[in-house]
């Protein structure tokens, strides 16, 4: 029979989430995440302003998704909807790089470059730079509401929102041209969809990076479920070096650390974490690896005059070796990266390539099914076919159809060209595609399944298309 003593005694099985509070961290990777976050902001906010000249009435933006337009522009680069495989192609390498990263430095993608982690990184620092550090907002939380209280998370809500504001604005403009999009938004024209979207992304970030902080890191996101799958025993992650500071206890006031572990207790590393971690317990799936409890811990045992790295980005096959006095090796290039790393560059080279040899014309033929075929009144036999022509390339162009390995065969494409041709010539504008219906007509005594399509472009392209071909009782 089940326990359901701790139903009938009433006690709950949710444990509330408590508030972090994360005291400003200063050193070396406090540092480096100034930077990232100063780089990837800039890149962010900029990225939509720059413009790239695709010719006369072509989009200028240099990155656009233009859904209405159904295009997307990545400065030369130009995907139309038919090549979305390339996203799919992205999502792999963004996948492989993630692995590979893993595999070398843990989490260092969610610690130092994830949208989340940067976010959370400015809201946190706008509070801070209101409301005080750590200690001041514990205060300022536990105090009954003043005046003093409510301006102080009025003015933070209101910088948080201008933030949030900004940033979804910001979003929004790599999917609209944002130089007309913001014109519009000025001048009072903004569509009432581009203003229910802003809204929604505001709320977002304002709540996400905000108020849910590290519970988007801890409860929300995949992958921390399954990033331990990436490591080893050589991965470089954020550890605690338990062989070297337990036994733990208050500093000795003599400085004789004789007999004990560096470790004094000061609780440091906690308060810095940004998700509330005591990274003394070892690895943990909330701990982001963003390396601010080492620049704490390096802090402290400099004050103390014990060796730094207390807390570092270590291996378990280096802390085994440390405990044992035995001297720590870095192993970079071992087989999962190498596989990882491999991956990678096959992944990207196979798809540079496709890039560089991808058509810009394509052909795709529609066999008719309804009827299937027609019998004309001599006996010849009828198919219909849409045709579609894309030209991908900015200049109109004309291309040559003709029908290839089918004596007798003609071809009759409505509104161009004379009836019963042996060749049409299509015009398509260019960035365009251009619908075409088409009827084959084979003598009474073909027996074929199928026909070839030959469609020659003036840049030199020449596509080849079989197309089915029914005739009586197929
Ligand atoms: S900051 Fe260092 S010394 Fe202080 S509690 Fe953490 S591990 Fe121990
Ligand atoms: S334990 Fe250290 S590395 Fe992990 S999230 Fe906390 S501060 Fe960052």
């Amino acid at each position: 029979m089940p326990d359901a003593s701790h139903v009938s005694e009433g006690r709950s099985l949710f444990a509330a989430t408590r508030k972090v509070y994360p005291r400003k961290a200063s050193g070396r990777f406090r540092t480096l995440k100034n930077r990232v976050n100063a780089l990837l902001l800039t890149l962010y906010f900029v990225a939509p302003w720059i413009r790239w000249d695709r010719g006369p009435g072509a989009a200028d933006q240099a990155i656009l998704l233009d859904m209405s337009g159904r295009r997307g522009y990545f400065f030369g680069i130009e995907i139309w909807p038919q090549e979305v495989y390339y996203l799919t192609g992205i999502l792999i390498l963004g996948a492989i790089g993630l692995f590979f990263a893993t595999a070398l430095f843990g989490r260092v993608w969610c610690g130092f470059t994830c949208i989340q982690t940067v976010f959370t990184d400015v809201f946190v620092a706008v509070e801070r730079a209101i409301e005080g550090d750590r200690n001041a907002r514990i205060r300022l939380d536990s105090q009954p509401l003043s005046a003093a209280k409510a301006g102080k998370k009025l003015f933070k809500n209101a910088i948080w929102l201008v933030i949030a504001l900004l940033t979804s604005w910001t979003w929004l403009i790599y999917f609209s041209d944002a130089f007309a999009s913001t014109r519009e938004l000025f001048a009072g024209e903004t569509s009432g969809w581009m203003l229910s979207m802003w809204a929604v992304f505001t709320a977002s970030t304002f709540l996400f990076a905000g108020y849910a902080r590290e519970q988007v890191c801890i409860y929300m996101c995949p992958w921390p479920r399954f990033q331990s799958a990436m490591f080893d025993e050589d991965s470089l992650i954020v550890t605690y070096e338990a062989w070297r500071g337990e036994p733990r206890g208050k500093a000795p006031k003599d400085g004789d650390f004789t007999g004990r572990g560096d470790c004094i207790d000061c609780g440091l590393c906690v308060q810095v974490c940004p998700t509330g971690v005591d990274i003394r317990k070892g690895s943990q799936l909330a701990c982001i690896g963003c390396a601010l409890c080492i620049d704490a811990c390096n802090g402290v045992m400099e004050k103390i005059g014990r060796p730094p790295n207390l807390i570092s980005y270590d291996s378990v096959v280096n802390q085994v070796a440390r405990a044992k006095g035995a001297p720590a090796k870095i192993r970079l290039v071992r087989p999962r990266t190498i596989l990882y790393g491999l991956l990678l560059v096959i992944v990207a080279a196979v798809m540079l390539a496709v890039l560089a040899l991808r058509d810009r014309e394509t052909v795709n033929v529609l066999h008719e099914r309804s009827p299937l075929y027609v019998r004309m009144s001599d006996g010849s036999i009828r198919n219909g076919y849409t045709v579609k022509v894309l030209n991908m390339r900015r200049e109109p162009q004309t291309f040559r159809f003709a029908l290839e390995g089918a004596p007798g065969a003609t071809l009759n494409v409505v509104g161009y060209g004379e009836r019963d041709a042996a060749s049409v010539a299509l015009p398509v504008e260019g960035d365009t595609v251009g619908t075409f219906r088409v009827y084959v007509t084979l003598p009474k005594d073909a027996r074929t399944d199928h026909v070839r399509m030959v469609f020659d472009s003036p840049a030199g392209t020449r596509i080849l298309e079989r197309a089915p071909f029914a005739v009586p009782g197929s």
